[in-house]
């Protein structure tokens, strides 16, 4: 099934606007390996179908809607050929605007057809924009072939199925012309479409990528690749040019936006090495994501993963109890909601849990806590943030240096977790200290003479 064909995959940001599209088709065509081009919706786009989705009032949902048709139109009417194009952009818009004009309130299935017109809609655009280069191109729906189980905005991609349908339906296209196909949406095996979580283009292409036995995976985006951290938060961040799968995972599992959080796992499945890159500057260069690295630096990366929330659950019977964990635990999953970090002392559990927007935080949370209060005592501490120091042979105190934890002295925190793996460290601190903690270890780990 290997192949020699690179799918590529552009952001949001990189396909903003007419500009930027042209920018992405100059990489494309520059590459004859890239065979399929996967997008994002146009910067903005999935935010206004969002704010659709939680509207009840029609006029409030038109309102978002109009956002969307003006970034449309401002790629359209760029076109050479709008005539190409101009009855399928209309036929999806009508689409749109029949399904927001329904007066009742979205069902979670129709939540995730909304958000999927963004995808829909730049997937054809660009393709026009290649098309309008000469080169030999059609747009593709994905969901013919990404099948998702039923998890309506956290859609779980079915691998054996996806490239079972991937090696019928799109891999012999790519013979003959580059594919331009959506990020982020699949469908599940009623057809229903299913979206894979907020960023999951990243994913998306991995998962493609996995499918056709693609050589590489390039993610294109807004920055020059994966820095030592996030570049917004402090000037001094600096470009990686080679990070292992390993740690490129815990930064992605930690916060750092620049790849979905799940984005690594089909690519080291398979083995596939990621490239990211900036599509406004690729001649910068980027980082090279694989499994062999020369080198394993102890410090690579700090991560910062916002609205976290620290739950104790404290229990006098969890003293020589052994089933006290058990119990919590099996609540939680019952309730279908992940734990991040834990760590317990004789009488009680501290754990961290993801209550970012879009998680099942705020509807599963209450009735686990309230199951869990039924034999122990709980609090609940919002307004966190989880500082991960990304590296190597962290789980050991040998592998620490002096610098972080001199580092760590000056920081006021409210749980840490050392050990469990060799490739993080990580603790909690409040939200707004976050940033300067950031800046602060980032200067004494990356930056000291
Ligand atoms: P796209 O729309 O292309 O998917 P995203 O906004 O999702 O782009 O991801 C790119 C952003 O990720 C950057 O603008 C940057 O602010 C953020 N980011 C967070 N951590 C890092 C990091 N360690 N290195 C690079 N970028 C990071
Ligand atoms: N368009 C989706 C989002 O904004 C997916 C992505 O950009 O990766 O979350
Ligand atoms: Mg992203």
């Amino acid at each position: 099934m290997s192949n020699q064909f690179i799918v590529a995959k552009f952001g949001g940001t990189s396909v903003a606007d007419f500009a930027a599209m042209s920018r992405c088709a100059d990489i494309v065509l520059a590459d004859p390996s890239i065979r399929l081009v996967v997008v994002s919706a146009s910067s903005g786009v999935t935010n206004l179908l969002v704010a659709i989705t939680k509207e009840d009032i029609i006029e409030g949902r038109f309102a978002h809607y109009t956002g969307i048709e003006r970034i449309t139109y401002a790629v359209l009417e760029k076109l050479q050929q709008q005539a190409a194009v101009g009855a399928a952009i209309e036929q999806l818009l009508l689409e749109l605007k029949t399904l927001i004009g329904r007066t009742v309130a979205f069902t979670d299935s129709e939540k995730d057809l909304v958000q999927s017109f963004g995808e829909r809609l730049s997937s054809v655009l660009f393709a026009q924009v290649l098309a309008e280069r000469g080169a030999a191109v059609s747009s593709f729906d994905v969901r013919q072939v990404l099948r998702t189980d039923s998890r309506f905005g956290k859609g779980e991609p079915q691998v054996d199925q996806i490239t079972a349908l991937t090696q019928q339906y799109l891999a012999p296209l790519l013979n003959s012309q580059i594919i331009v196909t959506q990020g982020f949406i699949g469908a599940d095996s009623a057809n229903q479409t299913t979206t894979l979580g907020r960023g999951g283009s990243d994913y998306s292409a991995a998962i493609l990528g996995e499918a056709i036995g693609a050589k590489v995976v390039q993610i294109w985006t807004d920055v020059v690749g994966i820095f030592t951290t996030d570049p917004r938060l402090t000037p001094d961040a600096r470009c990686i040019p080679e990070i292992s799968f390993d740690e490129a995972a815990e930064m992605a599992t930690f916060g750092a936006k620049v790849l979905h959080p799940a984005t690594l796992i089909p690519a080291m499945r398979q083995n596939i090495p990621v490239f990211v890159g900036s599509s406004r500057e690729p001649e910068a260069g980027g980082t090279w994501i694989s499994k062999q690295v020369d080198a394993r630096p102890s410090y690579r990366a700090i991560a910062l993963r916002k609205n976290q929330t620290l739950i104790t659950v404290k229990s006098p019977a969890m003293l020589h109890a052994a089933g006290f964990l058990t119990r919590v635990f099996a609540i939680l999953s019952q309730h279908q909601i992940s734990v991040d970090l834990v760590t317990t002392s004789e009488i009680s559990v501290a754990l961290t849990l993801d209550d970012a927007p879009g998680s099942a935080f705020g509807t599963a949370i209450e009735p686990a806590l309230a199951a869990l209060r039924e034999f122990s005592e709980v609090t609940v501490e919002q307004g966190l943030s989880l500082v991960a120091v990304i590296g190597n042979h962290l789980h050991s105190t040998r592998g620490i240096t002096g610098s972080l934890f001199q580092a760590l002295e000056q920081i006021n925190m409210r749980l840490i977790c050392h050990g469990a793996s060799r490739h993080n460290l990580c603790f909690l601190v409040q939200d707004n200290e976050a940033p300067g903690v950031v800046k602060e270890l980032h200067q004494a780990l990356f930056q000291a003479a």
